[in-house]
């Protein structure tokens, strides 16, 4: 074995319960005066919060908007100087912790992030702010929240059409992460791990059309699809995304098409795109972890069982536009197992668009 690997320091609270632990975790990151970005959905924690920390000491900002707009950023800059605050509290998804991320950018302020989606924001070290139309994405060390909490209350009582697409997103990163041209042993196996466990908790998903156990508890699913998002957001964390995440970047940003949905479609056609460029090791991992000799029929049969729409015609990408997506994503420079031109790309969506695979 001859391998680089970069690891990246924060500290994880998993598990039924954590969620209580809160104000103990809010004290160990030194924090008194709190910005706590959360929408209405989760003002329930907001409200205890200010319970046991004082109303003075705990500035509620509710404004999340999807792909952090800078005004925004800036709005919320102004405020958290005002009220002087010392810990950024980011309840909610990748937008709500991505708005914390574009502060701490700025004010240098630790965070403490409570993931509410499987989109895995928090876990990586990367932020995107936009202005203008135009996402600047970038990575700093800044930006890594300190504390996560993984409570499966959080996510409990999402939407089944979000955990579709939230789990695929998670599944992405996964995906790439094993055939990242920067690899290492510990994120394949990491990642092969995390592609088990989400799979396992989407087939639980599928088969009880809920994230709560018939019992009223919290869920296998939940707590698998869960644990797989943050083994995924740390792969996308550790390692180098490809063609996939070139690719949903591009149609998300410039093409209006919703993140978690857009990864769901695109993720079984790119791994079909990719397989010829992969040695018959990852295939074989990948063949199972997934149980099933085509990993890419297999991931579109679970997002479809799963109620998710599975071509880019069903999410309302408009075909007369292919040609011009393609040749934006082909004009990217970034490592891929497999060399990419125009035509490949549009052939690629074309597929995609059509619902056909290899
Ligand atoms: P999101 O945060 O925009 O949330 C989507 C919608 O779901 C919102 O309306 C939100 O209020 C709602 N929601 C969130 N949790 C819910 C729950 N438990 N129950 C019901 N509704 C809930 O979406 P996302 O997919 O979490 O994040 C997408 C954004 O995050 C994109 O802008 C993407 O670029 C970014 N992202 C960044 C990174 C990174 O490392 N920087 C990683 C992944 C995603």
């Amino acid at each position: 074995m001859n391998f680089t690997y970069q690891s990246f320091s924060n500290k994880i609270y998993f598990g039924e319960g954590q969620l209580k632990k809160i104000n103990a975790i809010v004290k160990e990151l030194g924090g008194s005066q709190l910005f706590v970005i959360s929408t209405n959905r989760t003002k329930p924690i907001v409200d205890e919060l200010v319970q046991s920390i004082g109303q003075k000491n705990v500035f509620h900002f509710s404004k999340v908007v999807q792909h952090v707009p800078k005004d925004l950023v800036q709005e919320a800059l102004t405020l958290a100087k005002e009220n002087r605050s010392n810990l950024i509290v980011a309840i909610g998804g990748g937008s709500a912790i991505g708005l914390a991320k574009g502060m701490a950018l700025q004010n240098l302020l630790p965070i403490l992030a409570v993931p509410t989606t499987y989109a895995g924001s928090e876990m990586t070290n990367m932020y995107g702010i936009s202005s203008d139309g135009v996402k600047t994405v970038g990575r700093d060390n800044l930006v890594l929240p300190r504390s996560v909490i993984y409570d499966p209350s959080l996510t409990v009582g999402m939407p089944l059409s979000l955990a579709a697409t939230s789990s695929m997103n998670a599944m992405a990163h996964l995906i790439e992460a094993l055939y990242a041209h920067d690899s290492n042993p510990i994120t394949y196996q990491m990642s092969l791990t995390g592609v088990r466990v989400l799979k396992e908790g989407m087939e639980q998903l599928i088969s009880q059309k809920s994230l709560i156990n018939q019992s009223g508890t919290v869920g296998n699913a939940n707590t698998n699809l869960q644990f797989g998002s943050y083994l995924a957001g740390k792969a996308l964390c550790e390692v180098s995304m490809s063609l996939h995440h070139k690719a949903a970047h591009v149609l998300g940003g410039s093409f209006e098409m919703e993140h978690g949905k857009i990864h769901t479609v695109l993720l079984p056609y790119v791994l079909d795109f990719q397989l010829s460029g992969l040695s018959n090791a990852i295939i074989g991992d990948l063949q199972m972890a997934l149980n099933d000799q085509s990993p890419p029929n297999k991931l579109r049969n679970l997002a479809q069982q799963m109620g998710a729409a599975i071509t880019l015609q069903g999410i309302g990408f408009q075909e007369k536009r292919m040609q011009e997506a393609a040749g934006i994503i082909a004009s990217m420079k970034f490592p891929n197992p497999v060399g990419i031109t125009e035509d490949s790309i549009e052939t690629l969506l074309t597929m995609a668009y059509e619902g056909r695979l290899h």
